[in-house]
């Protein structure tokens, strides 16, 4: 098991993000979060990076409790976040965003490989590495919020919302990336509201409701579970 969440609440003043979640990663595996709006998905995932801190519960990765470690802590262990609405830096060039990513040993020999290696991947970031990240097209912006959170060579990526905006081509793209990187060997926690795509790349699933677990599965269960399908895949 490489993530563990152990009865995790998390509270934003008096209300109640998440009430006492227990979820599970398994090294190499994809693991979707459904739910819809509001269902404390994004709290999830800040939690886990250290970004909020639970009022109750423990989280455990690869073997080590990080519930009160600091974020910068949480990612040299291996856990790198994909914020929701791709939020690079705009005013920063996209090699500069790259740099960002890459906590440890910054400018040195470790940074120039994890970037070519980035750029290994996403070609068009190299064509572009001096533009703008602000002036790149919602899809460029994705892939490099994805290339930023892979220059600290995650073991695990938690992903919020990658198809957030995106034309249908796009998130066709970013979903073979997710599943391209899953094949090299990085697990996966996948934050969606595309139920449907998320559950189609996915081993296993969550369905989050106002703070709660309250279904879990393998990913082509959830996909047949009524329930599932009236609420989150529109049948
Ligand atoms: P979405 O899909 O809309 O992004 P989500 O499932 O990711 O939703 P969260 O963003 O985690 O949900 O929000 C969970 C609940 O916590 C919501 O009711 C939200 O209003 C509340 N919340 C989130 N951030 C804060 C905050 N900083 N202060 C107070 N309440 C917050």
């Amino acid at each position: 098991m490489l993530l563990e969440l152990d009865n995790v609440s998390v509270n934003y003043g008096t209300i109640e993000a998440l009430t006492g979640i227990s979820l599970t990663v398994n090294e190499g595996e994809i693991v979707a979060l459904i739910g819809a709006n509001g269902a404390g998905k994004s709290t999830a995932l800040w939690t886990i990076s250290g970004l909020i801190r639970p009022r109750r519960g423990r989280i455990v990765f690869a073997g080590r409790d990080i519930t009160r470690m600091s974020p910068s802590r949480i990612v040299a262990l291996g856990i790198s976040h994909v914020p929701e609405g791709r939020r690079v830096f705009a005013t920063m060039s996209v090699q500069e965003n790259l740099e960002m990513g890459a906590y440890v040993a910054k400018g040195g020999r470790k940074t120039r490989e994890a970037m070519e290696r980035v750029f290994g991947r996403f070609p068009r970031l190299l064509e572009r590495r001096r533009q703008l990240a602000g002036t790149l097209s919602g899809g460029e912006q994705q892939m490099l919020a994805i290339g930023r959170a892979l220059m600290s060579r995650p073991k695990l990526l938690l992903m919020d919302e990658p198809s957030m905006g995106l034309a249908p081509m796009l998130v066709r793209e970013i979903f073979s990336i997710i599943r391209e990187l899953n094949e090299q060997g990085t697990t996966i926690l996948l934050v969606e509201q595309n139920a449907h795509m998320a559950l189609s790349v996915a081993r296993r699933g969550y369905v989050l409701e106002t703070g709660q677990i309250t279904l879990t599965g393998p990913a082509e269960e959830l996909a047949g579970n009524p329930d599932v399908r009236r609420a989150y895949l529109g049948a």
